[in-house]
């Protein structure tokens, strides 16, 4: 509770109460450095004593950098506390993330960041700053919305004694007995499990393995179908581990295999304190492997006729949009389609751009191109649509993660300079100009809007 408060101190500033504390306490200290006075009531040295745990996984998300210190601030990463080596020379102590900017361009300046932090520079470059001056934020490292609470914290201290290693573990290292066999759950369940590390499951990976090829994307999103995207990368299965009483430590998240996954479950813990003391992976695991059945194959591919909301306006434009990555050189290709009903031209253009950190920082970045391509071409109606149901869902209900936070408040401020904007998702079937245009940016590496 008390680190609640002490988060809404850190976050709210302006807030009533916040000002009551920090303009009794904190005349000559910000909040984060403030040390306890003696005389201080007991109410005060314990949010003194919230802080100091709060701000161990506290970090800054960075838009315009004006309000984050280079050396002061945990900022490089949003999920880890990165911590830059110090000390710095007496000139550069000061330096705010905006000294490192190309201002107001949501560029870094190389040569700065070159020379100040050459040790760090490739983690800057993964950081995508805000180009129209949004503010930076306080963020709490162990959520993805960078949102504080207790669970998390809960959860990180869980995390920090628990012995689970984060080794990479093989078919020959996994434990059968122990992970499979010996866990508390019903005997139909470890067979289950047992299929899941065997690839005996007819997944879509599976079965392609076995020479059926037709229909075996994920029925959730349209991606391969291993058994790892059945439990834990499909976007499906994230929303379902985020609504479970048990929620997967970083360690699970960043889990490379599906021994791995079994051998890291039993750790979970149940919260809040239900009473179940039975292996609830076993049955989410389960539940996430059954859901497929209600939600099947498409078998016929989607209709490739734009059907249209009944609210859109007239002459509203259409713009698709869509990236593609590259894991090993962590580069993307964007793309985006603009059509417009009342004239037979379409506007097209891809960007490339390199150090990007995941495919949804992608998507997001060729939604930003493509706002900024229609706000270019003076439209002022746009149904904006994008093959990633995470990132429309984030962005229409204002809650971003915080990897996306620069480029999501870009496209915040871009979408208020149109009279109507509606954000969508859209089937990949029916995103195919876009998707093709991204992954030749990919290829080639090149720029070139064009208009046709
Ligand atoms: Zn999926």
């Amino acid at each position: 509770m008390l680190a609640k408060l002490a988060w809404r101190l850190f976050n709210r500033p302006d807030c009533l109460l916040a000002h009551t504390l920090l303009g009794k306490y904190c005349h000559s200290n910000s909040f984060r450095s403030v040390s306890c006075p003696t005389s201080s009531s007991h109410g005060w040295r314990s949010i003194l004593t919230s802080r100091d745990l709060l701000v161990r996984h506290l970090g800054k998300a960075i838009s315009n950098g004006e309000t984050t210190k280079v050396w002061g601030d945990s900022w490089l990463s949003t999920t880890e506390h990165l911590a830059i080596c110090g000390p710095p020379n007496e000139t550069d102590r000061d330096l705010v993330v905006a000294d490192l900017m190309l201002r107001g361009s949501a560029r870094w300046n190389e040569s700065n960041v070159e020379s100040i932090l050459p040790t760090v520079a490739h983690f800057i470059y993964q950081i995508f700053p805000s180009s129209l001056n949004a503010e930076d934020k306080f963020c709490w490292q162990r959520t993805k919305s960078g949102i504080y609470s207790v669970r998390s914290e809960y959860y990180s201290m869980i995390e920090c004694t628990e012995a689970t290693t984060n080794q990479i573990v093989t078919n020959r290292e996994f434990n059968w007995h122990k992970n499979i066999w010996a866990v508390e759950t019903t005997p139909k369940l470890r067979l289950f499990l047992w299929k899941l590390a065997q690839g005996a499951l007819p997944l879509g990976a599976n079965l392609q393995t076995r020479g059926l090829t037709t229909n075996t994307n994920c029925p959730h999103c349209n991606a391969p179908e291993t058994a790892i995207h059945l439990i834990l990368h499909c976007p499906f299965a994230q929303q379902v581990w985020e609504l479970a009483p048990i929620s997967p430590t970083t360690k699970f998240f960043n889990s490379v295999s599906i021994y791995q996954i079994l051998t890291m479950a039993p750790a979970l813990v149940c919260l809040p304190r239900t009473g179940i003391t039975t292996y609830l992976f076993s049955w989410i695991g389960w539940n996430l492997w059954t859901s497929r059945a209600t939600n099947p194959r498409p078998t016929n591919p989607m209709p490739s006729t734009t059907i249209l909301p009944a609210s859109l306006p007239l002459n509203t434009a259409i713009c698709n949009s869509d990236a593609a990555w590259s894991r090993q050189t962590l580069r993307a290709g964007l793309g985006w389609v603009i059509s417009h009903e009342s004239s037979s031209h379409t506007l097209q253009g891809t960007s490339a751009c390199g150090h990007v950190s995941s495919p949804l920082l992608t998507e997001a970045l060729a939604i930003r191109e493509s706002l900024r391509a229609a706000k270019e071409a003076l439209l002022p109606k746009v149904w904006m649509r994008s093959d990633s149901q995470v990132l429309i869902r984030a962005i229409n209900s204002k809650t971003y993660p915080m990897e996306l936070f620069g480029v999501l408040m870009d496209v915040e401020f871009l979408s208020s300079s149109f009279d109507f904007i509606l954000f969508s998702f859209v089937p990949r079937a029916q995103n195919s100009t876009a998707d093709s245009l991204a992954k030749s940016a990919l290829d080639h590496g090149s720029f070139s809007p064009v208009l046709n």
